[in-house]
């Protein structure tokens, strides 16, 4: 049986290459008929990355030395595409594709999709990307003029002309601010509570690219704060509500244009939402305005249909999974891509993926279920979705170190439950019962050196 990987977005690509490396026989399945996933389907036609090009670029593919410092859409696009034929990842890739649900056998998954035979798979990779569930704040529902998620805003056309109202200070609540300054007949921002806003660059350089891996985070924090005060100025001069986190406990905001069309007075900051009559909107601070359109910058939920439900816990935006991709009580199946990476994704996609490629290898060597073992060691659900990726990245290489540890610590497990269901069988035999069935011996587990 082979494996499955599920989604060719920009994170499936990185495993699909990975599997390919380490002799993995796999086959990958796409919803829709194209590679980049978001970048292809999910991003309004004048998104740029907010996380630089060197930070966004897969570790062992960059993209071109003479792109922009912060890439288009289009062409992440083709950076993405570029990146399937190089691997000739695209001839393993089944498009329009949908799996619907998955269910666990004794070893392996029976896997359905949309318009397809169910099939069965030796394991199963998921990376269905986490930012198209969307999420609409509570009184979205009572509006009565049009309500836009930031999933389905594409240009700015949809914005032109009329009295908007933008709702979140996340990335895409910043970028459609802008947008909607530029042509809509008037834009309120509503901000529920105050928000880290990081220039795009300082200095000229990306400002991600200023933050060093040796860099502990307080250092990256207070250097940040420091350096975006002395070059935008307080935020509270702008109208905007004082952060009352601290940075990098939300995910940043990383927009320079903001500031510019705050100083032209071209945004109206507003506060939080208290209730909504028809197409008047009324502010936690008294105030009330009608308006054409509301778009929800608020947000996506991590969600994973295909799975059994309950299966996966998620604590609001933190799936509980142990080594980042474990989901406790399962084996063969490998969940990548919920977390947040603080700057950009790629140079955290290449060596995950080459982890993932190595744990497949791992569990296929070992009798119990990996994540028992890596639990049994100690390991916890993260409590947070958002990365540090320097800090990950240093747990990606000391897990691969941790490799032979794993292994022996699996022997000692089987060996204990060997011995206890040896001393159960002679009481069973003594007893006159029928002997009952094992979870295996460490004679059955022969382990593979490391790759
Ligand atoms: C406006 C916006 C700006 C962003 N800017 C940045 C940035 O600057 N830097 C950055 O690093 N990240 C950014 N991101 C995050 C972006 O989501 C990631 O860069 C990247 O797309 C995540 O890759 P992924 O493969 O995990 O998910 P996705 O890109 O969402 O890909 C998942 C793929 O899985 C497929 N799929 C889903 N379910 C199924 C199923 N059941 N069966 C088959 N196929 C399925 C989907 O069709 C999709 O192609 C941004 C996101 C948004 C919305």
């Amino acid at each position: 049986m082979k494996t499955l990987i599920i989604g060719a977005g920009p994170v499936g690509l990185g495993c699909a290459k990975a599997l390919a490396e380490a002799a993995v026989d796999y086959v990958q399945v796409e919803a829709t008929d194209h590679v980049g996933g978001n970048w292809a389907h999910g991003v309004y036609t004048t998104a740029h990355i907010i996380s630089s090009r060197k930070t966004t670029e897969y570790a062992d593919h960059p993209m071109p030395r003479h792109w922009p410092a912060f890439p288009s859409a289009k062409q992440m696009c083709t950076y993405y595409n570029d990146y399937a034929d190089t691997y000739e990842l695209r001839q393993r890739i089944r498009f329009e594709t949908r799996v619907t649900a998955m269910r666990p056998l004794e070893r392996g998954w029976e896997v359905d999709f949309e318009a397809a035979d169910t099939e069965r798979f030796a394991a199963v990779v998921i990376c269905n990307g986490h930012h198209w569930k969307r999420v609409y704040p509570e009184w979205a529902a009572d509006f009565s003029g049009e309500v836009l998620h930031s999933k389905d805003y594409k240009r700015p056309e949809q914005l032109a002309g009329k009295r908007v109202l933008v709702v979140g200070g996340g990335n895409s609540g910043c970028d459609i601010a802008a947008e909607a300054a530029r042509v809509a007949s008037s834009t309120d921002w509503s901000l529920r509570q105050g928000v880290h806003f990081l220039p795009k660059t300082l200095f000229g350089v990306p400002t991600v690219e200023l933050m060093r891996p040796w860099m502990p985070v307080g250092v990256q924090r207070a250097m940040l704060k420091l350096l975006t005060r002395i070059t935008v100025g307080p935020y509270e001069g702008y109208g905007l509500p004082t952060p009352s986190h601290r940075l990098f406990e939300e995910h940043p905001t990383i927009n320079t244009e903001i500031f510019r069309y705050l100083d032209h007075g071209k945004i109206s900051v507003r506060p939080g939402v208290s209730s909504v009559d028809g197409d008047t909107v009324h502010f936690v601070d008294g105030a009330s305005k009608a308006y054409d359109l509301v778009a929800c910058g608020t947000g996506y939920a991590v969600s994973l249909p295909m799975l059994p439900e309950g299966m996966l816990e998620v604590r609001g935006k933190v799936a509980q999974l142990i080594g980042g991709m474990l989901i406790p009580g399962q084996r063969d199946v490998y969940v990548v891509g919920t977390t947040q990476p603080r700057y950009g994704l790629g140079p955290l996609v290449t060596p995950a993926a080459q982890l993932l490629a190595r744990w497949i290898r791992l569990q296929e060597d070992l009798d119990l279920p990996l994540v028992e073992v890596l639990q049994a060691m100690g390991q916890k659900p993260p409590h947070t979705h958002l990365v540090d990726p320097h800090q990950a990245l240093r747990q990606i290489r000391l897990a691969r170190r941790t490799e032979p540890l794993i292994r022996r610590q699996a022997n000692q497990m089987l060996a204990r439950r060997s011995s206890r269901s040896s001393q159960s069988l002679g009481r069973d035999l003594f007893e006159g019962h029928r002997p009952r069935t094992t979870g295996g011996s460490p004679l059955e587990f022969q382990p593979r050196p490391p790759a």
